[in-house]
């Protein structure tokens, strides 16, 4: 609140304008009256009267002296009631603008939290329509980090590994680039929100007695005063926490972790709705049994690496691979050993071909489907008959029984073969009917 000072309250400064205004109309009229009186009634009274002049003069100047005294009283009295008056409209003013400042300030508080209220339905919007996590993720700490940090200190969203429970640092925001979060998995703070899930706000770090700050300067080195950080919660799991810090004290208020935790809440829902579109997805282009991608999916990817392959001028192959008798396997030891083959039969494709960048799909039944990015058709038939006799030599073991299994192999190559998808595969389905009929457990490439 600004208060004019005392003695500026007091003093005549303000309201002297006024008192010598009003004084020196007084002033001019009764200087004009003595130099009337002064002058010429004396001569006059004395030519009038036919009396000696000094008579006159002896009369006319106490006369005159008490008239100057009680000019003198009346200024003097009505200066005194002006200053009074003076006074009184000054403590007025004060109170005024008293009234006025508060009215202002509450009127910026308003307006700030119109501008908050207004941001936090474009974040609802915003979130509603983010489906994956790293979006999500990124909209949180963008509209935190603006709306309620304005853009200084830090700003940390940490999720929590659902596996072990530990927390990890997925999105940063910081005002000074130089400045090295080092607590990627979080700092006592973030441990404390952890282990209560209740959000935090801390004014003065130095002056906390919850918190050890020796620890603090152990694990962070960028100085931190002020927080306020928030949990993720699920209805069931804690997702995560998201905290902005601040190396000034008392940098947030009550305020802030209110509209932080609004931001966390909904932010959780949206973080679980990723995770829901993310597994649903994940169903959809992997196969239930082997994990492996679905057909659909693969074809689109068959697509996908076509059309850069001609962009790039690069090339790729193909393998169709087929379980050799298989459905003696089914027949022998029964439908549940199938499927434990098949899952065994698609790890060793996994794991063997993991450095090739290869993208394998369960095609059929017992059939599998694999793209080898820019590998040309002879090193593809090379790593076909490596696979092969990878998969002859694993052992699977069946009621405590070792099975063996093989499969034939098809290779085509993209563009060596042919220019079009659907024909690749054809190819490849034809080079592995080859396989079949020269005896089975064989390679054979495309001509
Ligand atoms: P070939 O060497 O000529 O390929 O002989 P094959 O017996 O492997 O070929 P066939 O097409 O006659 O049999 C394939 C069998 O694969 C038939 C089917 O029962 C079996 N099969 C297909 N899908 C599954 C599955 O998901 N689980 C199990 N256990 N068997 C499956
Ligand atoms: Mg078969
Ligand atoms: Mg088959």
């Amino acid at each position: 609140m600004i208060r004019i000072p005392k003695q500026q309250l007091y003093s005549r400064k303000l309201f002297d304008p006024l008192v010598k205004k009003a004084s020196s109309h007084k002033a001019i009229a009764a200087l004009f009256v003595l130099f009337v009186f002064y002058l010429f009634l004396p001569v006059f009274c004395a030519a009038l009267l036919g009396n000696k002049l000094w008579i006159i003069l002896l009369i006319f100047y106490p006369l005159n002296i008490i008239m100057a005294i009680s000019l003198a009283y009346g200024n003097a009295g009505k200066k005194y009631r002006l200053e009074i008056e003076s006074q009184g409209f000054q403590e007025r003013l004060n109170i005024l603008s008293d009234a006025n400042l508060k009215g202002l300030k509450s009127k910026a508080a308003l307006q700030e939290k119109i501008r908050r209220y207004h941001s936090l339905k474009e974040i609802i919007e915003n979130l509603n329509r983010a489906l994956n996590t790293d979006t999500v993720g990124t909209s949180l700490i963008t509209i935190a980090y603006s709306l309620i940090a304005n853009h200084k200190g830090a700003c940390i969203l940490y999720l929590v590994d659902q596996q072990n429970h530990h927390l990890s640092a997925f999105k940063t925001k910081k005002d000074d680039k130089r400045l090295i979060i080092k607590a990627k998995e979080g700092d006592i703070f973030d441990f404390w929100i952890l282990r209560h899930a209740t959000p935090l706000l801390i004014e003065d770090a130095r002056r906390d007695f919850r918190f050890d700050l020796e620890r603090l300067t152990l694990q962070e080195t960028r100085p931190v005063s002020s927080l306020i950080g928030a949990p993720l919660l699920s209805e069931h799991n804690f997702l995560g926490i998201l905290r902005l810090d601040n190396p000034v004290p008392g940098f947030y208020t009550q305020d802030d972790l209110r509209l932080l935790v609004t931001i966390c809440d909904i932010g959780a829902v949206a973080l679980e709705n990723s995770e829901l579109y993310r597994k649903t997805q994940d169903l959809a282009i992997h196969d239930g049994l082997t994990s492996l991608y679905t057909k659909g999916y693969f074809l689109e990817r068959i697509r996908e690496e076509a059309r850069r392959s001609i962009r790039q001028k690069a090339v790729f192959s193909l393998l169709m691979l087929d379980l050799d008798h298989f459905k003696n396997v089914n027949d022998t030891l029964g439908h549940t050993a199938g499927d434990l083959v098949l899952k065994e039969t698609s790890q060793v494709l996994s794991s063997f071909l993991k450095n090739y960048g290869a993208i394998i799909s369960r095609f059929g039944g017992e059939e599998f489907c694999v793209i080898l990015p820019h590998v040309e058709k002879k090193k593809a038939h090379a790593i076909a008959e490596d696979l092969r006799l990878k998969i002859a030599e694993k052992k699977i073991n069946i009621r405590g029984q070792d099975t063996q299994v093989s499969v034939s192999i098809g290779v085509t190559a993209f563009p060596d073969d042919t220019s079009e998808e659907n024909d690749l595969i054809l190819k490849a389905d034809m080079a592995m009917y080859e396989a079949k009929q020269k005896g089975r457990n064989k390679v054979v490439c495309a001509r």
